[in-house]
């Protein structure tokens, strides 16, 4: 239409898959298992779901505007202050957020090839320019992402892990790229797979990007309860920040973006570390499992540190992709990406894992 903003039109949607009652529906198939949004397969913590129940009676109510309890409870967790914490209806309200707040047409965001599909989308909501910085051997390769800064530059979008090649850049290669990105530009770490990475990754390598927020004003850190914590049909997701940065972040937000359920249950969640440390523990194990029956296959595969693994199968990845769905197996092509053999699997469950191992290996033999 005629009305249409330019930068609109241009996007690229994200596109989620189908859900799984309607692929069951369509294919006339019991068992569906679906490995394609890396999302828990222990499901969540009892007490979530106890928290949750408790709230039912509140329902014709608004939910606290300002997730009190939550962001007290974040901070006391990140050792911040509440005025350091904005919380988000998925991370990815409030990654689209910092875009808004911080860029507008003339400017330019700049984010790593095969990196999140969220940071582009943000770039052409706002009317600016993204600009895409080749990877390195599927990674982030930092020292390009600062060669690519210029006047125009006021945002860079990095995810550790990344989604969806699961590559992780360690704490010395952080430390010097941080170091030296201009204090006026805006620097989002996102860390929706930290806890997993927090599991792979060697210790001296690993870092959490909310140790670095007292020295540097110019990064946000942002952290999801949809993976681990397992509340991704919730949408919770939050931000850290300097006060200031935060504050603006809050401001253009909707007044009630994050509804009371997931409120009691992200509380509850993050006082559950044991089913985090139980969640984190499976997706180890399941890893093994995933890349051992890649070994086995004689398939490459991009080492991950997150709950999901991109894994080539070839240029017929497409059609292996719709030979899964006819078995009731749904992944995540990632041709989109521009990797078009590899397909990305989340890591399920050891019965979901047995189960699309032994449907890969019959329609690969
Ligand atoms: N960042 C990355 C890297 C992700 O992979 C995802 C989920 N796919 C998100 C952010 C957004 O997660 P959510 O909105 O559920 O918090």
């Amino acid at each position: 239409s005629q009305r249409l903003q330019p930068q609109i039109a241009a996007i690229h949607p994200y596109v989620p898959g189908k859900p799984v009652s309607e692929l069951q529906r369509e294919l006339g198939l019991q068992s569906v298992v679906k490995l394609a949004s890396n999302e828990n397969p222990l499901g969540c913590s009892e007490q979530v779901k106890q928290s949750i129940s408790a709230q039912l009676t509140e329902v014709a109510r608004y939910p606290d505007g300002g997730c009190y309890q939550l962001k007290a409870a974040l901070a006391e967790f990140l050792q911040l202050k509440s005025s350091q914490i904005a919380i988000g209806n998925g991370s990815n309200e409030l990654l689209e957020l910092v875009a808004r707040v911080f860029a507008g047409p003339g400017d330019e965001i700049v984010f790593s090839q095969y990196g999140f599909a969220v940071y582009p989308i943000s770039a052409q909501v706002v009317g600016a320019k993204g600009i895409e910085v080749a990877a390195q051997d599927y990674g982030h390769d930092l020292d390009a992402v600062l060669a690519a800064i210029s006047d125009k530059t006021k945002v860079i979008y990095l995810a550790n892990a990344n989604n969806p090649t699961g590559t992780y850049f360690d704490k010395q290669t952080w430390q010097r790229f941080i170091a030296q990105v201009p204090s006026h530009i805006i620097v989002v770490l996102d860390e929706a797979y930290i806890e997993y990475a927090r599991s792979f990754v060697e210790q001296d390598r690993f870092f959490d990007g909310t140790d670095y927020l007292s020295d540097y004003a110019n990064l946000l850190v942002s952290r999801t309860f949809s993976k681990a914590y397992g509340l991704a049909a919730l949408r919770v997701g939050y931000m850290a920040g300097c006060e200031e940065i935060i504050g603006y972040i809050n401001q253009v937000r909707e007044p009630f973006n994050v509804n009371q359920m997931a409120q009691v249950a992200a509380l509850a969640a993050l006082n559950d570390q044991t089913f985090v440390a139980e969640s984190v523990k499976q997706n180890f194990l399941g890893m093994r499992q995933l890349t051992q029956a890649f070994a086995d296959l004689g398939l490459d595969y991009i080492p991950s540190v997150g709950n999901f693994i991109c894994v080539n199968v070839g240029d017929d990845a497409a059609k292996l992709n719709q030979q899964l769905l006819q078995q009731g197996v749904i992944v995540r092509p990632v041709a989109n990406y521009g990797m078009a053999g590899y397909l990305r699997i989340s890591v399920g469950s050891q019965i979901e894992n047995d189960f699309f191992i032994d449907v890969l290996k019959g329609l690969l033999n």
